[in-house]
């Protein structure tokens, strides 16, 4: 396969000198553990204490990772990254509510983007994390399978209404609807919820997608099941993939716990877990929709690899690639170029309510020490060939 991760100029194409200069900063900044560490201590505290700071969030680390804070701030971004063929997937990127009335504006919130998206080839998916729309500590009791109080019952009766609401209104629109994956000690309550969403809303196409995290070793299994069951069924399977993003959460809980984690043993471990899950689909592809989340490009490459030897088209609508807004723009743009689907998650919301969201990143440009370092040495060759 063609090394086409490699052109810079494709990849910053939409980055002026000093949005490079600033992105180039900010990987240098976020590269070193020990400031993220105080940088996030520091930023949680001014922003707990009322300290305006939020000018200098957004001219750093916000600017660079979201696309604003609300829909209409998002949208020059969003044409102009459709103009190089990369769609967009709006994602209100507040975290951590659960009163009651902030589960329903977060309902409303993804029932607006619909039809905000309705209709904007630009803007193809729509995306919701589960605890959004419900308490986590609910979902844990669900999940635990221990039983619900009266009043749980009817509270989480009131989740799955969400649910069928916004997957009801995203199948009227005809618009693809990703539901993100979290903790694992929520998840099998949210595979349940989903799983009932896709028997409904997916009997002639997909319209929900699922998350599997494929740092998980149980995700396989998880795949052959919604596999034979959809064929026994008669519905399709959306799945997005992804490695995952609570790693060191997870391990410390089944630790603490003095239980096996479920997560890989090792990188590699998770490695071959995803790419397996990948060709496992495109095996079945009458079956499944893939979305392959993922900034890694070895994953990538082996995909458009797989797509080739099976005769599959670039723009084979059963198929997308997708990363996130401010990183990894060299695998995005120039697999756009070469006609592949493409889509970016772009964040968006107020600035003190996506902190947690930024912070992740941060974190996970910090521990994933060779993702920074590859992001660092692409923006360095890009402004070397500027210079020139
Ligand atoms: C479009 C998109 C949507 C996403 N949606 C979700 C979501 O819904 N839920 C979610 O949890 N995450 C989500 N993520 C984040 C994703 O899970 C990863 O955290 C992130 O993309 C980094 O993984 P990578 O595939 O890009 O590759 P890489 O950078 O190659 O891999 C890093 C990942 O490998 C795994 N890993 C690292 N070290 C080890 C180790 N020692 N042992 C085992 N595994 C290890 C971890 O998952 C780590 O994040 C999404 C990412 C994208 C791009």
């Amino acid at each position: 396969m063609k090394r086409i991760f490699e052109d810079t100029s494709i990849a910053f194409k939409l980055k002026s000198d000093s949005e490079l200069e600033r992105a180039y900063f900010l990987f240098k900044l976020i590269s070193n553990q020990p400031l993220v560490k105080i940088g996030t201590a520091v930023t949680n505290f001014a922003i707990n204490a009322h300290l305006p700071v939020e000018g200098l969030i957004r001219a750093t680390v916000f600017d660079h990772f979201c696309g604003g804070v609300n829909e209409a701030d998002c949208m020059p971004i969003i044409d102009k990254m459709y103009e190089e063929g990369v769609a967009a997937i709006l994602d209100y990127s507040v975290e951590g509510k659960h009163v009651e009335n902030q589960l329903d504006s977060a309902l409303q919130k993804v029932l607006g983007v619909l039809d905000f998206v309705k209709e904007k080839q630009a803007i193809p998916f729509a995306v919701f994390k589960p605890s959004a729309f419900g308490r986590f500590e609910l979902f844990e009791k669900v999940n635990s399978k221990k039983g619900l109080s009266v009043s749980e019952a009817e509270e989480w009766q009131r989740v799955v209404n969400r649910y069928d609401k916004v997957c009801k209104k995203a199948y009227d629109l005809d618009v693809a609807l990703l539901i993100d994956a979290e903790e694992s000690w929520i998840q099998d309550a949210a595979d349940d919820l989903a799983y009932d969403m896709m028997c409904k809303y997916n009997k002639r196409k997909v319209v929900v997608f699922n998350t599997a995290q494929l740092y998980r070793w149980d995700r396989m299994s998880y795949l052959e099941e919604v596999c034979s069951k959809a064929r026994n069924e008669g519905f399709k399977v959306g799945i997005k993939v992804v490695r995952g993003a609570y790693m060191e959460k997870e391990n410390g809980r089944a630790e603490d716990a003095g239980q096996k984690s479920p997560i890989c043993a090792t990188k590699g471990a998770t490695d071959n877990n995803f790419d397996a899950a990948v060709t496992f689909m495109l095996d079945n592809l009458d079956v499944f929709s893939i979305f392959s989340g993922t900034h890694n490009e070895s994953s990538s490459y082996q995909l458009m690899e797989q797509m080739k030897q099976k005769g599959i088209t670039n723009d084979n609508d059963h198929i997308w690639f997708g990363q996130l807004y401010g990183m990894s723009d060299h695998i995005s743009y120039n697999l756009a170029k070469a006609g592949y689907n493409v889509a970016k998650y772009l964040p968006y919301g107020p600035v003190r309510d996506v902190m947690p969201y930024l912070i992740r990143r941060a974190e996970e440009n910090t521990s994933v020490a060779g993702q920074t370092s590859r992001e660092l040495e692409l923006l360095k060759k890009e402004k070397a060939r500027r210079k020139l």
